[in-house]
């Protein structure tokens, strides 16, 4: 094998610790940071999701709500609860876990969250602030987590190529928007179903990320040598030989792929734990900015 494997576990988990020191800061000046995940109805790997981002939330010393509503619950009821927790003063950052039922218009409710406590990053204000580079925005948790993995692998990107593979709000085209800004300065190509000759783009990667759903799309010869390969892919593929009666498969044919790439992401293992770690982040970053404002209004009530 020629390439290095990228440990998003390993990366996760510092940046979990961080987290948690700050949290516990946080706490001592008198706000624990909340969050609040919506999940509506009885998605097996929505669940999965969902528990995980508890579980992470309350290891960090955080508070973590879950609210769990019914397959049948109508939009306005869905909006009443959106609207309390956007009222919540214990509650700093919310997210509506994906998909929701087909009578649910995402869009509305992804809208519905105060872009203050957007922590997923995809309200439509905090996707443009993320476009202009405006840091009061919230930028989702994938794409931060690899521009993070881009970091602490000292993987240049300055002057760089990088193939997206995908065209998605919530990985794709806020990578590329990172990517392609002053600081990381990259050349970027974002692919998707329509582009001719997939291949003929890959191959041109310096690095290449795939958020796509479509198990071994990425083959060994789709991969220019020494490429940095990120696999966002997440697919369940049922597997009687494992316990769950499942396993989760990357995009990318890993095994041959390894014998080409200079790096590379495993999944699982590589950038889920990522994402995590930066749901986290953007959540601590979220009940800092409340607490300022409220120590600042508490100063300016004493005429301090
Ligand atoms: P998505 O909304 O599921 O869309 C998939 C994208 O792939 C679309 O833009 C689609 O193109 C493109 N596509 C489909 N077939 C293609 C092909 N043959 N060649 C080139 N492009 C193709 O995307 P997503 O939400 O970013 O999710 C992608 C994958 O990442 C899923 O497996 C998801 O579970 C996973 N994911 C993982 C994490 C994590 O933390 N690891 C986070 C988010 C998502 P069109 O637009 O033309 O249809």
């Amino acid at each position: 094998m020629t390439a290095k494997i990228i440990d998003g576990a390993a990366c996760g988990r510092e940046i979990r610790a961080q987290v948690a020191a700050e949290t516990a800061e946080l706490a001592a000046g008198g706000t624990v940071p909340g969050l609040a995940v919506v999940l509506v109805g009885s998605d097996p790997a929505s669940e999965v999701y969902v528990r995980s981002k508890t579980r992470a939330c309350h290891e960090a010393g955080m508070h973590d709500r879950l609210v769990h509503l019914p397959d049948a619950v109508s939009q306005d009821e869905l909006f009443g609860v959106i609207d309390g927790l956007n009222a919540d003063p214990a509650i700093h950052g919310i997210l509506v876990q994906l998909p929701l039922p087909p009578h649910i218009n995402p869009k509305a409710v992804l809208e519905r969250v105060h872009p203050a406590k957007d922590v997923d990053g995809f309200h439509p204000l905090n996707v443009g602030r993320a476009f202009v580079g405006d840091p009061r925005g919230f930028v989702p948790a994938t794409p931060a987590g690899i521009m993070e993995l881009l970091r602490h692998e000292r993987i240049e990107t300055h002057g760089r190529h990088v193939v997206i593979v995908g065209r998605s709000l919530i990985v794709s085209k806020p990578l590329a928007s990172l990517l392609m800004a002053p600081g990381p300065n990259a050349t970027v190509t974002l692919t998707h179903r329509h582009t001719v000759d997939l291949a003929l783009h890959t191959r041109m990667a310096d690095i290449l990320v795939v958020a796509v759903g479509k198990p071994g799309l990425i083959t060994a010869d789709m991969v220019k040598p020494g490429a940095a390969v990120f696999d966002v892919g997440t697919t369940r593929v049922p597997d009687e030989h494992h316990a769950k009666g499942y396993v989760i498969k990357g995009d990318v044919d890993f095994d041959a792929v390894a014998e080409v790439a200079g790096h590379i992401t495993p999944v699982p293992g590589g950038v889920g734990p990522m994402t995590i770690a930066m749901l986290l982040r953007n959540t601590i970053e979220a009940a800092m900015r409340a607490h300022h404002a409220k120590t600042r209004g508490e100063r300016r009530r004493a005429g301090v």
